[in-house]
């Protein structure tokens, strides 16, 4: 029988597969498992909950068995995470398919699901986790880092200097919130109710400082902004205590986000309740501790939309709190938007989103040189060229080495070309696995985030993760995977991912200029025909062809 064990993808220019397509699907997997970056590998959990990259180990086993014969005109197929098949394809078809945790509409619950994943019938992939492209804390800061540079550019002339953003929890996600905004030049009140997140945060370099008191951090914040210096601030408290209190004294804040745990209500803590007693609370009256959970929701949310009423930018920033205001009886709950509408959805129908790439190499080198071509290529993104110094400086690499930045349609081309080129001439050290996050701009139907307030209303509709994935297929990418489920939970979102390799060969170049053209294109033709502006603008400028819009 087959178990738990440490995993860590090979380096080097040695294959143990037939090609380096079948070998990057082989070291990405393996790269998922890696206990710098997996958080529970031995649980085959890669991140998110229990976002998982195999099934059970006897299924990591046949994969890496199978993954080191397939031929060039071959494809595996995966069923949540297990192998179930070996087709003859051809050379431009993807070497592996992948559909993980999808269940038919009436039977998309977590409690359906948890049943049939008891009966080793499935497994929940997350967004990257099953489809082997996770690539550790470094997304979450990016993504993190590229709101906060959406919030300036649409409200602060481009810069967060001179302003003060104030959010609470800083946990693992969270955690990213405040070197995001320092990246942006603002200074940031972070609140937590665990002090070792505030350690924690600050021992990572994420964190600068911890307050002694609320004056206090108004003392610093106020001094830091008015220098127009970077700063961010770690306070304990209850935030449902906090914000009311720094909203009634007039606190001079410009900027309101939360990321609390509060998508679930055990998991807030809620005002009057000791954090050391949390646990066993709501273990014992979980009706209980969800009822006085919310009803501090509440307040807390209260109070952000009293910081909007006084002119504030207050935003959710994807963790529902909204939805548990509103369960608490709080009417105006949703008087401030969700993230994605307020600031993401204009570089979305751009065709904006997370893409990154991984060294198959495992050297650092080959990374700093294409951070290096990045900048060569967009000389004018300015945010673009602060992230990728910024990130130089303070990213650790887990697992392979790995870059993660955002670029739009007529980009992602350019960038995966030239990287195929500095493969092919041996400026890296071996090929690339070039990829993004499902939360992209065409690939994910998802209500409560990435498609809230639809200009059209079509929030729910899934075509597009479906379109997007058989043009990935069409278009010649490496893996090709389609999940359900990821980052909001079963019953509430569907979405799609690719990766491809650059191995320096003519037929890789072919097959990543279509894809990385044809995969963005999904997000600008989903954005024009919901009616966007700006994606129109991107449609007729850069020649993406929609038959609605012609003759
Ligand atoms: P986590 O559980 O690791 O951390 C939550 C933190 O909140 C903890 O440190 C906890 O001590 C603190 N906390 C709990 N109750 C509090 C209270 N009343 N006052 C102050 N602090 C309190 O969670 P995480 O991984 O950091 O994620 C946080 C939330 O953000 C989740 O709901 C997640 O789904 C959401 N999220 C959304 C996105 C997105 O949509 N882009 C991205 C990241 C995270």
């Amino acid at each position: 029988m087959s178990g738990p064990r440490p995993v860590r993808a090979p380096r080097g220019t040695e294959l143990s597969a037939l090609g380096w397509q079948q070998e990057a699907a082989l070291r990405m997997l393996q790269n998922n498992l890696d206990p710098e970056v997996a958080e529970h590998p031995d649980k085959l959990v890669v991140y998110g909950g229990t976002g998982k990259a195999a099934r059970d180990w006897r299924s990591y086993d046949a994969m890496v068995r199978t993954l080191r014969t397939l031929k060039q005109d071959e494809t595996m197929l995966v069923q949540s995470g297990r192998p179930v098949g070996v087709m003859q394809t051809h050379e431009w078809a993807p070497r592996v398919l992948i559909a993980n945790s999808n269940l038919v509409g009436d039977w998309a619950n977590w409690e359906e699901f948890r049943r049939l994943e008891a009966l080793g019938l499935t497994m929940y992939g997350q967004m990257t986790a099953g489809s082997w492209i996770y690539i550790g804390t470094q997304g979450i800061l990016q993504g993190t880092y590229e709101t906060f540079s959406a919030v300036a550019a649409k409200k602060f002339g481009g810069t967060l200097a001179g302003t003060i953003t104030l959010t609470a929890g800083l946990g693992g996600m969270g955690g990213a919130q405040p070197l995001a905004v320092t990246m942006n030049d603002g200074v940031a009140i972070c609140i937590d109710v665990d002090p070792r997140a505030i350690e924690r945060r600050i021992e990572h370099r994420y964190l600068d400082v911890r307050a002694d008191s609320l004056e206090h951090a108004l003392q610093l914040a106020v001094e830091a902004r008015d220098a127009r210096r970077p700063l961010s601030i770690g306070l304990l408290g209850n935030a449902a205590e906090l914000l009311p209190r720094m909203l009634a004294e007039g606190a001079p804040i410009d900027i309101v986000t939360d990321q609390t745990s509060a998508h679930d209500p055990l998991a807030y803590l809620p005002v009057g309740v000791d954090l050391d007693d949390m646990a066993a609370y709501a273990a014992k009256d979980p009706a209980g501790f969800t009822t006085r959970a919310r009803e501090s929701m509440a307040r807390h949310v209260e109070a952000m939309v009293g910081f909007m009423d006084a002119g504030a930018e207050v935003f959710d920033y994807g963790n529902s709190i909204r939805g548990e205001a509103q369960l608490a009886g709080y009417e105006r709950a949703f008087a401030f938007p969700g993230f994605v509408p307020a600031y993401i959805r204009p570089l979305f129908s751009e065709g904006k989103g997370p893409f990154r790439w991984a060294a198959l190499s495992g050297e650092a080198s080959d990374i700093h040189k294409t951070d290096k071509a990045i900048l060569d290529l967009f000389p004018e993104n300015e945010s673009l060229h602060r992230w990728i110094k910024l990130a130089g400086e303070r990213v650790h690499f887990q697992g392979l080495p790995a870059r993660i930045c955002w670029l739009g349609y007529g980009e992602r081309d350019k960038a995966g070309e030239r990287f195929n080129d500095m493969v092919a001439s041996g400026e890296l050290a071996a090929p690339l696995a070039i990829g993004r996050d499902h939360l992209d701009c065409g690939s994910v139907a998802s209500p409560y985030r990435e498609t809230e307030a639809m200009l059209d209303g079509s929030d729910a509709i899934a075509d597009w993760p479906l379109l997007n994935a058989m043009v990935n297929v069409a278009s010649g990418a490496s893996w090709v995977s389609i999940h359900h489920g990821g980052g909001v939970g079963m019953g509430r979102s569907i979405h799609a991912g690719q990766v491809s390799v650059a191995d320096g060969t003519r037929l890789a170049g072919e097959k990543i200029r279509r894809v990385l053209t044809n995969d963005p294109g999904m997000g600008v033709i989903r954005h024009v025909d919901a009616g966007y502006d700006i994606a129109e603008t991107v449609a007729d400028e850069r020649g993406v062809r929609v038959p609605m819009r012609e003759g």
